[in-house]
């Protein structure tokens, strides 16, 4: 017998469950990957995301080969590319992981139908791309509701069953019929920021393991520290699901401690966002909760929006962070925070912008995460202060605050020494020119003027 396992967000062989179900019931299984017309047409495939996309797909490629298999690699409409591979090898079964969006959810219905008039089933497990599967923790019991508010979730989901990771398999047997394209290589990758983590399963468990042995014991005190960079940087990697939520829960959990406890706190604001997704697929683009209809948009503040994306509004903390991620296709979250709270409370932009911005860029870029914590600093969304403001120049003396950060991202301000880098509107004329730094874009009491009489508040 033949199963096919399709490959969506969970690029790995670790704690694999569709994987792990093949296996257990057929004598060969096909992995299969389909790169998706309808994810490039969607402008999804961002050139950071691909070249990290091609990591991953030549590693999974090399550890079924190292276990006597290969990964199938096809491109075009993924329910056709499955069905023809159904077709072509005679398989009775096609397992894949449950998704979250709105597209995923309809690529499994889709799979679903056209699978079944071809009289082969369709197994969806649950718990692949997240630890616990969304609808299973919720408010009432029923399915298909969710939270809105992350510590009560983050309590039942705490609580919630949770399996032992599976192993990788010892071996993997593929027939030798199916044809497959040669992974992408990230070299062929146009616009890849210069500074982009490597991808692939091997390249993420090599970096937990290092991280859970030097950071996550320090993580709880460490983790706002801009320029200790003491976050795990694990993001990418469970984007494309070469590391297991799973598995990352169970072995941080192992570890106990602040560290630990705190980084698991943080896997779960993951998991809150996707459960918020699945119930709510529109959110990725409506206002969840709160409507507010008076953004400016790209038409009407094409200029903040440039000086934005660029990293010149002439805040540096905003600037650097802005920098790092043209730079490294990956933000700090204190800097995606503040970024975020500065287009759309300060300069008032539309939070789609500049989620549509960090889409573009982000390596980690993701539907749940990225438009649900745009929401989220917005006011749209599952925050429960949706007015409040981050001052840059506060944020930048406590998480930054001898301006280390600043000074690695905007070289300009390189020679400015400490904190006084913060405000640098207040540095003698003279130095002030041989900066040539930009004058802030707005005034901070003149966008929070410009906030509130939006919003109507006193
Ligand atoms: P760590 O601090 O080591 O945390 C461990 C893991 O927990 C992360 O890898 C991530 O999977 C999860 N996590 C941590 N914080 C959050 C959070 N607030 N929301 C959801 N998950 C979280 N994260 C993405 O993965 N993709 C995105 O597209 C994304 N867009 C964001 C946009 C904005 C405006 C903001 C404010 C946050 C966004 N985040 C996003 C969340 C967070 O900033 C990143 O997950 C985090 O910075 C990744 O770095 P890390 O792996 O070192 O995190």
């Amino acid at each position: 017998t033949v199963s096919v396992v399709l490959f969506t967000s969970d690029l790995r062989l670790h704690d694999h469950p569709p994987l792990h179900a093949a296996l257990a019931a057929a004598d060969e299984v096909v992995p299969l990957f389909v790169l998706d017309d309808a994810i490039e047409d969607a402008g999804f495939g961002a050139p950071n995301r691909r070249a990290f996309l091609a990591d991953c797909l030549r590693d999974l490629d090399a550890g079924l080969r190292d276990r006597g298999g290969r990964l199938v690699i096809r491109s075009g409409d993924v329910a056709e590319e499955v069905c023809r591979i159904v077709s072509e090898t005679g398989a009775g079964d096609v397992h894949v992981a449950a998704g979250v969006s709105g597209y995923a959810q309809r690529r499994e219905e889709r799979l679903r139908e056209e699978l079944g008039s071809q009289g082969c089933r369709l197994h969806v497990h649950d718990a692949v791309i997240t630890a616990v599967a969304p609808g299973t923790v919720t408010p009432s019991g029923a399915g298909r509701d969710h939270f809105a508010v992350f510590t009560p979730y983050f309590r039942r989901w705490s609580d919630a069953p949770q399996r032992t990771p599976f192993d990788a398999p010892r071996t993997v047997r593929v027939p030798a019929g199916p044809r497959s394209a040669a992974p992408p290589a990230r070299a062929g990758v146009a616009g890849v920021s210069a500074g982009l983590a490597q991808g692939g399963e091997a390249e993420g468990r090599r970096s937990f393991t290092a991280w859970r042995r030097h950071g996550l014991g320090q993580y709880e005190e460490r983790h706002d520290d801009l320029a200790g960079d003491a976050t795990s940087r694990l993001s990418p990697h469970l984007h494309f699901g070469t590391l297991s939520p799973t598995e990352l829960v169970h072995r941080a959990r192992t570890a106990a401690g602040p560290g630990a406890e705190a980084f698991v706190r943080q896997l779960c604001w993951r998991e809150f966002h996707h459960q918020v997704l699945a119930a709510r697929p529109s959110a990725s683009r409506t206002d969840y909760r709160s409507q507010h209809d008076r953004w400016r948009t790209e038409q009407s503040a094409a200029d903040d929006i440039a000086a934005w994306r660029e990293g010149r509004t002439g805040y540096p903390l905003v600037d650097a962070a802005m920098r790092q991620l043209l730079h490294e296709g990956w933000m700090h979250n204190r800097g995606r925070l503040l970024a975020s709270s500065f287009l759309v409370k300060t300069l008032y932009v539309d939070w789609r912008v500049g989620a549509r911005h960090f889409l573009d860029l982000l390596v980690d870029g993701d539907i749940a995460n990225n438009q649900l914590n745009w929401q989220w600093m917005a006011g749209t969304g599952t925050d429960s202060r949706p007015n409040r403001v981050l001052n840059p120049v506060l944020q930048a003396r406590r998480y930054d605050p001898d301006g280390t950060y600043v000074r690695r991202w905007v070289p300009e301000l390189a020679g400015v020494d400490g904190g006084a880098v913060h405000e640098p509107w207040k540095l003698g004329a003279e130095e002030r020119a041989r900066c040539d730094y930009p004058e802030p874009l707005v005034g901070l009491a003149e966008g929070l003027a410009r906030f509130r009489d939006a919003r109507g508040l006193d």
